[in-house]
């Protein structure tokens, strides 16, 4: 008896089961159509909009990093400090410009040097300090990713014990943040 319910259930749900899953599916495909129709550039790759940068420097080693909330000795000036920038050091020299951009200013100080400010899109812009003076770059240029705009070098005195080096600044909406977060320096 109990087999029989038992069986009698199987049947029930065999049935009924496949009507409801033949339903589910037919739901499934007339979405997915509508979906299709309605939207088709859902059906394209995603784009994440993420910006890809360039690094500033190729081969390069890492000669002060980012500091935020740890003070660092600047053997130059004599004092602790943040240091809210990367300082970097390659053979070679070469500053390139870490996406597409405007250049916004050039301007040498005996403190850091030459400095190029380039204007990014989405509220970036980076600085490159520490330049020797002959640059590849006038204000006003458009600049492309990875384009040489310059050479590191001892420009900056506050920093003149790193040797030749590039200080690259790196801000968004206006405030400094840590280029680690944006580039891509174990990869280098
Ligand atoms: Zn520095």
């Amino acid at each position: 008896m109990e087999i029989k319910n038992n069986n009698k259930f199987k049947t029930f749900f065999k049935r009924f089961g496949a009507i409801g899953l033949a339903g589910v599916f037919s739901v499934a495909i007339a979405l997915t159509i509508g979906l299709t129709a309605t939207h088709p550039e859902e059906q394209q790759p995603v784009s994440t909009g993420a910006m890809v940068f360039e690094l500033p420097m190729t081969n390069a080693v890492v000669v002060k990093d980012y500091a935020e909330d740890r003070l660092q000795h600047n053997e130059s000036l004599k004092r602790w400090e943040a240091h809210l920038a990367i300082d970097l050091a390659s053979e070679n020299a070469s500053v390139f410009s870490i996406y597409d951009g405007v250049v916004a200013s050039v301007e040498t100080n005996s403190l850091q040097g030459t400095v190029v400010t380039i204007n990014h899109e989405d509220g970036f812009v980076s600085v490159y300090g520490s330049l020797a003076d002959e640059l590849m770059v006038n204000v006003g240029d458009a600049v492309v990713s990875g384009q040489e705009i310059g050479r590191a070098s001892t420009s900056a005195t506050n920093e003149i014990h790193s040797g030749a080096h590039l200080h690259f600044t790196l801000l968004k909406d206006g405030e400094t943040v840590d280029p680690n977060n944006y580039l891509d320096l174990q990869n280098k």
